[in-house]
Protein backbone atom coordinates (compact mmCIF):
# COMPACT_ATOMS: atom_id res chain seq x y z
CA UNK A 1 0.00 0.00 0.00
CA UNK A 2 1.53 3.31 -0.91
CA UNK A 3 0.62 6.48 0.24
CA UNK A 4 0.94 9.69 -0.87
CA UNK A 5 -0.01 13.13 1.47
CA UNK A 6 -1.50 15.35 -1.88
CA UNK A 7 -2.77 18.18 -0.17
CA UNK A 8 -2.65 19.99 3.46
CA UNK A 9 -1.69 23.59 3.56
CA UNK A 10 -2.35 26.00 6.28
CA UNK A 11 -6.01 25.18 7.17
CA UNK A 12 -6.50 23.12 4.27
CA UNK A 13 -6.78 19.15 5.36
CA UNK A 14 -4.40 16.56 4.52
CA UNK A 15 -5.56 14.15 1.50
CA UNK A 16 -4.28 10.81 1.32
CA UNK A 17 -3.60 9.09 -2.07
CA UNK A 18 -3.30 5.11 -1.69
CA UNK A 19 -2.08 3.96 -4.35
CA UNK A 20 -3.19 0.02 -3.89
CA UNK A 21 -5.11 -2.06 -6.93
CA UNK A 22 -8.37 0.50 -6.40
CA UNK A 23 -7.08 3.82 -5.95
CA UNK A 24 -8.62 5.83 -3.21
CA UNK A 25 -8.39 9.08 -1.65
CA UNK A 26 -8.74 9.52 2.35
CA UNK A 27 -10.41 13.26 2.55
CA UNK A 28 -10.10 15.37 -0.26
CA UNK A 29 -9.28 19.01 1.41
CA UNK A 30 -10.62 22.22 -0.07
CA UNK A 31 -9.43 22.76 -3.45
CA UNK A 32 -10.24 20.42 -5.77
CA UNK A 33 -8.38 22.08 -8.80
CA UNK A 34 -5.50 21.65 -6.77
CA UNK A 35 -5.47 18.08 -5.34
CA UNK A 36 -6.68 16.95 -8.60
CA UNK A 37 -3.39 17.76 -10.30
CA UNK A 38 -1.65 14.80 -7.86
CA UNK A 39 -4.51 12.38 -8.35
CA UNK A 40 -4.88 9.44 -11.20
CA UNK A 41 -7.85 9.29 -13.91
CA UNK A 42 -9.02 5.94 -12.24
CA UNK A 43 -9.91 6.97 -8.92
CA UNK A 44 -12.30 4.43 -7.42
CA UNK A 45 -13.25 5.97 -4.01
CA UNK A 46 -12.98 8.84 -2.12
CA UNK A 47 -13.64 8.20 2.03
CA UNK A 48 -14.05 10.77 3.84
CA UNK A 49 -12.94 10.36 7.69
CA UNK A 50 -15.48 12.97 8.62
CA UNK A 51 -18.03 15.82 7.30
CA UNK A 52 -15.60 19.02 7.89
CA UNK A 53 -15.58 21.42 5.12
CA UNK A 54 -11.82 21.26 4.99
CA UNK A 55 -11.90 17.53 4.33
CA UNK A 56 -14.75 17.59 2.14
CA UNK A 57 -15.23 20.52 0.17
CA UNK A 58 -12.72 19.24 -2.66
CA UNK A 59 -15.37 16.28 -3.70
CA UNK A 60 -17.51 17.49 -6.22
CA UNK A 61 -14.56 18.41 -8.68
CA UNK A 62 -12.51 15.57 -7.83
CA UNK A 63 -16.22 13.30 -8.41
CA UNK A 64 -16.71 15.54 -11.71
CA UNK A 65 -13.30 14.31 -13.18
CA UNK A 66 -12.64 10.75 -12.05
CA UNK A 67 -15.89 9.33 -11.41
CA UNK A 68 -15.06 8.20 -7.93
CA UNK A 69 -17.75 7.02 -5.43
CA UNK A 70 -17.73 8.88 -2.26
CA UNK A 71 -17.85 7.25 1.17
CA UNK A 72 -18.36 8.29 5.02
CA UNK A 73 -19.86 7.64 8.09
CA UNK A 74 -23.54 7.17 7.96
CA UNK A 75 -23.78 9.65 11.13
CA UNK A 76 -21.73 12.25 9.49
CA UNK A 77 -23.96 12.33 6.37
CA UNK A 78 -27.00 14.91 7.62
CA UNK A 79 -24.53 17.38 9.04
CA UNK A 80 -22.94 18.43 5.37
CA UNK A 81 -25.94 20.58 4.53
CA UNK A 82 -25.31 22.44 8.00
CA UNK A 83 -23.06 25.62 7.84
CA UNK A 84 -22.07 25.35 11.36
CA UNK A 85 -21.89 21.08 12.01
CA UNK A 86 -20.24 20.73 8.26
CA UNK A 87 -17.62 23.63 9.93
CA UNK A 88 -18.35 25.84 6.28
CA UNK A 89 -18.96 28.87 8.46
CA UNK A 90 -15.83 28.98 10.26
CA UNK A 91 -14.63 29.78 6.66
CA UNK A 92 -17.63 32.17 5.23
CA UNK A 93 -18.87 29.81 2.76
CA UNK A 94 -22.28 28.03 2.23
CA UNK A 95 -21.75 23.84 2.95
CA UNK A 96 -20.50 22.07 -0.32
CA UNK A 97 -22.89 20.01 -2.78
CA UNK A 98 -21.94 16.59 -2.11
CA UNK A 99 -23.60 13.02 -2.32
CA UNK A 100 -22.55 10.42 -0.26
CA UNK A 101 -22.63 7.02 -2.17
CA UNK A 102 -21.69 4.60 0.34
CA UNK A 103 -22.78 4.82 4.22
CA UNK A 104 -19.96 3.44 6.39
CA UNK A 105 -20.67 1.68 9.77
CA UNK A 106 -17.98 0.82 12.48
CA UNK A 107 -16.48 -2.32 11.27
CA UNK A 108 -16.93 -2.35 7.90
CA UNK A 109 -14.09 -3.03 5.66
CA UNK A 110 -13.22 -0.82 2.75
CA UNK A 111 -11.33 -3.31 -0.09
CA UNK A 112 -8.85 -2.26 -2.39
CA UNK A 113 -8.06 -5.32 -3.90
CA UNK A 114 -4.82 -6.19 -2.82
CA UNK A 115 -5.15 -4.66 0.70
CA UNK A 116 -7.94 -3.56 3.00
CA UNK A 117 -8.85 -1.17 5.40
CA UNK A 118 -10.81 -1.35 8.13
CA UNK A 119 -13.90 1.46 9.33
CA UNK A 120 -13.32 2.32 13.06
CA UNK A 121 -16.17 5.09 14.62
CA UNK A 122 -14.49 7.40 16.24
CA UNK A 123 -16.98 9.82 17.37
CA UNK A 124 -15.95 13.01 19.33
CA UNK A 125 -15.21 15.54 17.10
CA UNK A 126 -17.79 14.60 14.90
CA UNK A 127 -20.95 12.35 15.74
CA UNK A 128 -19.41 10.38 12.52
CA UNK A 129 -15.94 10.68 12.92
CA UNK A 130 -14.02 7.54 11.87
CA UNK A 131 -10.60 6.10 11.44
CA UNK A 132 -9.20 3.70 8.99
CA UNK A 133 -7.05 0.74 10.01
CA UNK A 134 -4.58 -1.38 7.74
CA UNK A 135 -4.81 -5.04 10.06
CA UNK A 136 -1.31 -6.13 8.02
CA UNK A 137 0.72 -3.10 8.05
CA UNK A 138 -0.98 -1.58 10.88
CA UNK A 139 -1.25 1.69 9.55
CA UNK A 140 -4.36 4.27 10.68
CA UNK A 141 -5.60 7.45 9.21
CA UNK A 142 -6.66 9.19 12.12
CA UNK A 143 -8.60 12.35 10.12
CA UNK A 144 -9.14 15.00 13.15
CA UNK A 145 -8.78 12.29 15.85
CA UNK A 146 -5.39 12.03 16.41
CA UNK A 147 -2.44 14.25 15.67
CA UNK A 148 1.56 14.33 15.86
CA UNK A 149 2.63 15.15 19.91
CA UNK A 150 0.03 13.83 21.81
CA UNK A 151 -2.51 16.64 20.59
CA UNK A 152 -6.44 15.44 19.53
CA UNK A 153 -9.51 17.03 18.04
CA UNK A 154 -11.62 19.80 19.12
CA UNK A 155 -15.08 18.93 20.27
CA UNK A 156 -17.03 22.46 19.53
CA UNK A 157 -18.20 21.88 16.01
CA UNK A 158 -21.01 19.71 17.07
CA UNK A 159 -18.19 17.16 18.88
CA UNK A 160 -18.75 15.33 22.40
CA UNK A 161 -15.49 15.63 24.50
CA UNK A 162 -16.90 12.35 26.68
CA UNK A 163 -17.13 10.41 23.22
CA UNK A 164 -13.85 11.67 21.98
CA UNK A 165 -12.09 10.12 25.32
CA UNK A 166 -13.84 6.94 24.58
CA UNK A 167 -12.73 6.93 21.10
CA UNK A 168 -9.11 7.78 22.05
CA UNK A 169 -9.32 5.38 24.47
CA UNK A 170 -10.33 2.61 21.71
CA UNK A 171 -7.20 3.60 19.48
CA UNK A 172 -4.54 3.21 22.44
CA UNK A 173 -5.46 -1.08 22.01
CA UNK A 174 -4.65 -1.20 18.85
CA UNK A 175 -0.96 -1.82 17.23
CA UNK A 176 -0.29 0.79 14.97
CA UNK A 177 3.19 1.21 13.30
CA UNK A 178 2.30 4.18 12.18
CA UNK A 179 -0.61 7.25 11.71
CA UNK A 180 -1.85 9.46 8.95
CA UNK A 181 -3.47 12.34 10.84
CA UNK A 182 -5.98 14.84 8.60
CA UNK A 183 -3.54 18.05 9.34
CA UNK A 184 -0.20 17.86 10.12
CA UNK A 185 2.70 15.21 10.01
CA UNK A 186 2.76 11.56 9.27
CA UNK A 187 3.81 9.73 12.83
CA UNK A 188 6.38 6.91 11.84
CA UNK A 189 7.62 6.83 15.16
CA UNK A 190 6.04 5.31 18.40
CA UNK A 191 2.85 5.87 16.70
CA UNK A 192 1.37 3.60 19.98
CA UNK A 193 2.93 5.85 22.32
CA UNK A 194 1.66 9.06 20.75
CA UNK A 195 -2.08 7.84 20.85
CA UNK A 196 -1.69 6.58 24.35
CA UNK A 197 -0.16 10.55 24.98
CA UNK A 198 -3.42 12.03 23.02
CA UNK A 199 -5.59 9.87 25.22
CA UNK A 200 -4.01 11.29 28.39
CA UNK A 201 -4.02 14.59 27.56
CA UNK A 202 -7.31 14.69 26.19
CA UNK A 203 -8.71 13.38 29.49
CA UNK A 204 -6.21 15.60 31.23
CA UNK A 205 -7.68 18.42 29.78
CA UNK A 206 -11.39 18.03 29.11
CA UNK A 207 -12.25 16.99 32.44
ZN1 LIG B 1 -9.78 19.23 9.74
ZN1 LIG C 1 -12.58 18.40 11.47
Amino acid sequence: MRITNVNGVFYDSNAYLIDAKRKILVDAGIDGKRVLKSLPQDLQLIVLTHCHYDHISAVPDIVAATGAKVAMHKDDIPLIRSKKLSASAMFGVGSPELKIDIPLNNDDTIDLGDCSLKVIHTPGHSPGSICLYDESTKELFTGDTVFEGGSFGRTDIGGNPEHLINSLENLTKLDVSAFYPGHGNIVTENANGWIKASYVNAKRMIF
